[in-house]
């Protein structure tokens, strides 16, 4: 049984007069005690489908249930009871901290005593010092830190995190990610861990869904879509791992640039940048199940998929 489901999820968003589909059918489910890493490039859809999957902006069709709820999308702070077991830490600290209250006042919206607010603030590896003291005080790796104290402190059975060490400087980011993860691990929650970056997922997630444009192209544990990568994008974002920052957007075995949302090519959207495109692929592509692993793509119809094909 999930925790947190993710069915068939679409959002929308209108810009320029124009209608963008950011996130066209999306599923994806959280098992408690389970990491599920979620990994695309940025403007892929990935942080529509977060706000959307804590119920903090309405899907345009679909279902988010936690805890076999439905996720009312009613903002933040109107949430129903139960749903504050469903938290989010954000990429930017400025989402999650109010910079006009001090961070002791803060934790202490989600606990039920002062005591809290210290045991959380070490578990986070902060002074107690620090529940005296406002936001802009502290670096940005302390101030996610914060941030993460005050996700835990209602206790959540499942965090969605959004890039939260993106902002961060290289040592803060691992110092912070461990953080979380231990944290995560310690308490058997599950976490949504949205990221641009494959080999950081690949650390810490026990599941890989890997979104482009909109939509899932492939889901797998970790370890086998890292060894067995069955779609053309994966391969090509596994292969780039070695090389890639955190401004690299694709390697260059892939030519060409992401389509425009608003004007998303037929069938299979990845296939303006496939080296392996077939006539077929003009066609809806097929979405593939085997056991806990799904491919959406003709060549996966092929025995062995694209792991038997050279991209290199
Ligand atoms: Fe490439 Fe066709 Fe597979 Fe899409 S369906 S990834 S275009 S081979
Ligand atoms: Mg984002």
């Amino acid at each position: 049984m999930s925790v947190l489901e993710i069915e068939d999820v679409t959002v929308e968003h209108r810009s320029a007069g124009r209608t963008v589909r950011a996130v066209d059918g999306v599923s994806i489910a959280v098992r408690p005690g389970e990491i599920v890493g979620l990994v695309g490039e940025s403007g892929c859809g990935k942080s529509s489908l977060a706000r959307v999957a804590v119920g903090l902006s309405a899907p345009r069709s679909g279902a988010v249930r936690f805890g076999g709820r439905p996720v009312t999308p009613l903002g933040w702070r109107r949430r129903h009871p139960d749903e504050v077991g469903l938290q989010m830490v954000f990429q930017n600290t400025a989402g999650s901290l109010n910079p006009r209250r001090t961070v002791g006042d803060q934790l202490a919206d989600g606990v039920r005593n002062g005591r809290q607010v210290r045991e959380l603030l070490a578990q986070v590896g902060m002074p107690e010092s620090a529940a005296e003291k406002y936001p802009h005080e502290f670096s940005g790796g302390q101030r996610q830190r914060l941030a993460i104290a005050r996700t835990l402190a209602p206790e959540p059975a499942v965090i969605v995190a959004d890039e939260p060490v993106t902002a961060l400087d290289a040592s803060s980011q691992a110092q912070v990610v461990n953080l979380l993860v231990g944290l995560v691990r310690a308490r058997d929650m599950g976490m949504l861990f949205i990221s641009h970056d494959l080999a950081l997922v690949r650390q810490i997630a026990d599941r890989t869904a890997v979104m482009y444009l909109g939509r899932i192209v492939e889901t797998a544990p970790t370890e086998r879509l890292w060894s067995d990568p069955r779609h053309p994008y994966t391969r090509a974002l596994v292969d780039a791992v070695p090389v890639i920052s955190e401004h690299a957007t694709l390697p260059a075995v892939l030519a060409g640039e992401v389509p425009d949302p608003a004007n998303i090519p037929s069938g299979c959207r990845f296939r303006s940048r496939c080296p392996h495109a077939m006539p077929t692929c003009d066609q809806e592509p097929p979405v593939l199940t085997d056991d806990d692993r799904t491919v959406a793509c003709w060549l996966a119809e092929q025995k062995g998929g694209v792991s038997n094909v050279d991209t290199r």
